[in-house]
């Protein structure tokens, strides 16, 4: 044993800091980290006085809950899908090697039947959980691990988790609860549509033990506190209801351990998706590296819950193990818990297997002599039962509400379980909501309004204006403007990043020659023309619960504004817009929880199917990933579908600022950098071009843009695929997140002649076409960017509403002398062009100017409900630029 190994005992607290935090805790006063780890030294008296304090904040809680004095479990089967695992944690008896498991007669995953049977003979016993426990991704180390997911057709461990956790569903009813460690932020997508609830420890924060040799956590890539925190905000964002907790007693701290509660706390506030945390006690086992350190003391564990709770707060339900406190129910009761976890009634604990579960029963009794009494809970914590959606996904909704209790979100106690269809929602894709949102959005009343929940359904704001206040500081420069350029004017391919930025900031007539230089290489590169399509845009559907926080356009299915198109009706608009002289349709939508990931494909078709010369420019990078999570695709094999069904281009929306750390305060839950970059190479390399765009002017400062610029560049380079860059103003006036006081109110006029210029120098022998937005700038606006480096106008749109909802008043569609005036304005002659800047048949530039690119009216709207045509097959996808 190490020293690394020993917890690690500063030197004792004072009376006198004991007595204060102790007095603190017992007021209410919050703690900070200092006074926590103080309070996890507590024993004797200190130790009643703490765990006294700590139980009348969970039964403060308990009431608050409607359910005083309860105490909960989960009845469930534990399933060791797999025992391999690439982490050598030092303590853990679960994971094991290949050739013991072939030693033994085992394969290296469980098999579908092995699994179902544990899981028929759970529900049988009345199980209404089935805990999926695992090693961390054990194909990446043991090649046997991939060969038998290569053998039995899974692309990764995780593949095969998803698909067994939908049989357990159709086969037994049992509501799967998924521990597989650590996951991106793709995985909680496609695994929150099989699982109402996923879980990971968090262990601890303490980092040393996981970086220095000999630790518990060396050689363990997964324990990494950093990427385990970030697995813990990725199931914030993603809307999982997640269980986490500290592991004590394996060499952290006292103030290591406080900390890592303390950041619990936080990613709990923040995302509001913590529904439980596991206060753990280590216990040594046999034939591990850590065999002979000591078991933490079971005061040691009634401390450290206590501390939990009283950092945590009443609203959180806190759970210690039945199997690890051995007798001290009593004292575990005490200290301040609300919840026993999972006990099965059939299988052991594997991670701890010399602990027996107690009987259900003797749990009862035992909880009923403390002056509680026990109530079965599912998997999925009452609370998030109640708040359903975005937190439970509709496909899960029958399992879940055959289970549970309706007044309480608990488990119904005549439940009864058993396989339930596990699919997509019946008659989701219903013409449903007001479709008139471009013509009359701005004259209902609707502008400025807050969404009724706005303080939770983009998290904690604090928080936000916290990460905003760290990104947004800005830059000093004391670059030599001139000297940049005339770097910009001589070789724009050569400005350095210090350059750049001192660009980005010029003013004055400093601005007029960056932009005299932009326009100069404007004309060099593509010459005077300006560009522009004849589109319609389809939103199919404003209902969305991603919670970005610049978006106004999306509505909760309940929302007085909320509306879904049918097929027939996205088909009927296409159509019209041909009839016009439309060469393209941009689709984009919300991400409706009832989506198959499959109706993108049935979008793109019935646009093909009724206007076959259409070009489909449609799904955004996170309408993309939405589609294949859902189906269970890969990315590729979902694009590759899309473009067989009708697809030939994507929007390079969704990218907003290619930044995690800006993107998670603009968005709550969408797409990370990496994935985006992922969707638009693949895209790219089957042949699917795509745009590429920025939103700026809310948090970010020039550094970010110039970064963006950059890496599109860079993509660029690789793989040709941008037709244009779009540069997208943020609009502020309804946007969330400017109304909660963190964004600013979108760019300055000077900001955008500088993004726009700097666009096109920094782009330059990447990506030809600048496109400016007179959805966002207006006619003048748009006029300025066309001297200023852009040479695309974009489209005529017909129906914009994303924008418009967002509060721009720059209407919703432009005609085709609009667009040519705009030209004119700058100075300019207009060109017709298609989706990517080829001709346009003469028939098409034709039938255009006859129509003038105008819907003579809209097309009256097929009957709302179950009985328009093609019901049943309306769409639906994400990214509100
Ligand atoms: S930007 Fe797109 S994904 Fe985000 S909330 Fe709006 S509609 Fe949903």
């Amino acid at each position: 044993m190490t020293s690394s190994h020993e917890t690690a005992t500063p030197g004792k607290p004072t009376a006198n800091s004991m007595r204060r935090a102790l007095k603190r805790a017992s007021n209410g006063v919050s703690l900070d980290v200092g006074e926590a780890a103080v309070l996890l030294q507590a024993r004797g008296n200190d130790l009643a006085d703490l765990v006294s304090t700590a139980g009348r904040v969970r039964d403060a809680g308990l009431e608050a809950a409607g359910r005083p004095g309860v105490i909960t479990y989960s009845r469930k089967v534990f399933i060791p899908i797999t025992r391999l695992c690439r982490d050598k944690c030092h303590y853990c008896t679960f994971a094991t090697v290949p050739g013991k498991l072939r030693r033994a007669g085992h394969g290296m995953f469980l098999s579908p039947d092995e699994i179902l049977e544990i899981a028929r003979r759970g529900a049988e016993l009345g199980c209404k959980e089935a805990l999926f426990t695992l090693g961390d991704r054990p194909e990446d180390r043991w090649p046997e691990a991939r060969e038998w997911l290569d053998a039995h057709g899974y692309d990764d461990t995780l593949a095969y988790v998803r698909a067994m956790s939908v049989r357990v569903l159709e086969e037994t009813g049992l509501l799967p609860h998924l521990n597989p460690g650590v996951m991106s932020w793709t995985d909680l997508q496609r695994l929150k549509p099989v699982a109402p609830s996923m879980g990971m420890m968090l262990e601890t924060t303490a980092t040393r033990l996981w970086s220095e040799p000999g630790g518990p956590h060396y050689g363990s890539p997964d324990k990494d506190p950093a990427v385990r925190l970030r697995v813990l905000e990725d199931a914030g964002r993603s809307n999982v209801p997640f269980t986490t907790g500290i592991l004590i007693g394996i060499g952290e701290t006292y103030e290591e351990r406080a900390e890592s509660l303390f950041a619990i706390r936080k990613v709990a506030r923040e995302y509001h998706g913590v529904q439980e945390v596991i206060v753990q006690n280590f216990r040594a086992k046999p034939d591990t590296a850590m065999r002979g350190m000591p078991d933490a003391e079971l005061d040691e564990l009634a401390a450290a819950i206590a501390v939990a709770r009283v950092v945590l707060g009443p609203a959180a339900r806190i759970q210690a193990p039945p199997n690890l406190v051995d007798a001290e129910y009593a004292l575990m009761l005490e200290a301040g818990i609300d919840d026993w976890g999972g006990v099965s009634p059939l299988t052991p604990d594997h991670v701890n297997p010399e602990r027996p579960w107690p009987q259900i029963d003797e749990l009862a009794r035992r909880t009923a002599e403390s002056g509680f009494s026990l109530r079965e809970r599912l998997t999925i914590y009452p609370e998030y039962v109640r708040r359903g959606e975005p937190w439970l996904d509709p496909r899960l909704l029958p399992h879940v509400t055959a289970l549970a209790d309706p007044e309480t979100g608990l488990a119904r106690e005549d439940a009864v379980v058993e396989g339930r269809p596990w699919q997509e929602p019946d008659e989701v894709f219903v013409a449903t909501g007001r479709t008139d949102l471009h013509r009359t959005v701005d004259t209902t009343g609707r502008t400025g309004d807050r969404r009724s929940d706005f303080d939770d359904a983009y998290g904690d704001w604090d928080a936000v204006r916290e990460k905003s206040a760290a990104v947004g500081v800005p830059e000093r420069l004391d670059g030599d403007v001139r000297t940049a350029l005339a770097q910009a004017s001589d070789d724009p391919a050569k400005l350095t990043d210090d350059q750049a930025l001192t660009l980005f900031h010029a003013d004055g007539a400093a601005l007029d020659a960056l932009t005299r230089i932009a326009d100069d290489i404007r004309r060099d590169t593509v010459g005077d023309e300006v560009t522009y399509v004849v589109t319609r845009n389809i939103n199919f559907t404003n209902v969305c619960y991603t919670g970005c926080r610049f978006c106004a356009f999306a509505q909760r299915r309940t929302d007085a504004d909320a509306y879904t198109l049918s097929l027939s009706q996205v088909a009927d608009r296409a159509e019209q817009a041909w009839e016009v002289g439309a060469t393209e349709v941009c689709m984009q939508g919300g991400i409706h929880p009832d989506l198959p990931g499959t109706a993108y494909f049935d979008i793109a078709r019935a646009v093909k199917e009724s206007v076959p010369g259409m070009h489909v420019h449609a799904f955004s990078p996170m309408e993309v990933v939405n589609g294949a999570t859902r189906t269970g695709m890969s990315i590729r094999e979902w694009l590759a579908a899309a473009k067989e069904a009708g697809l030939d281009s994507i929007p390079g929306t969704a990218a907003e600022i290619l930044d995690d750390e800006v993107r998670w305060i603009l968005t709550k839950g969408k797409l990370p950098t990496a994935t985006w970059v992922e969707v638009i190479k693949t895209a790219h390399e089957l042949g699917l071009r795509s745009s590429s765009t920025m939103m700026y002017g809310h948090v970010d400062q020039p550094h970010h843009w110039l970064a963006h610029l950059r890496l599109l560049a860079e993509i660029q380079q690789e793989t040709g695929g941008f037709t244009e860059f779009v540069t997208l103003p943020f609009i502020h006036t309804n946007a969330p997140i400017y109304l909660a006081g963190v964004a600013r109110p979108g760019p300055t006029m000077r900001d955008n002649r500088a993004v726009t210029a700097m666009a096109r120098l920094l782009l330059h022998g990447h990506i030809p076409n600048i496109q400016t937005s007179w959805v966002k700038l207006g006619a003048d606006g748009a006029a300025e960017m066309l001297r200023s480096g852009a040479n695309d106008l974009g489209g005529t749109l017909m129906e914009e509403t994303i924008s418009r909802m967002a509060g721009s008043s720059y209407g919703s569609h432009r005609s085709i002398r609009e667009l040519e005036g705009i030209a004119e304005a700058a100075g300019r002659p207009a060109r017709q062009r298609t989706t990517t800047y080829g001709q346009v048949p003469a028939e098409r530039i034709a039938t255009g100017l006859a129509s003038d690119g105008h819907l003579p009216e809209l097309l009256p709207l097929a009957e709302a409900g179950p009985s328009a045509p093609h019901a049943g097959h309306a769409a639906t996808a994400p990214s509100s630029e």
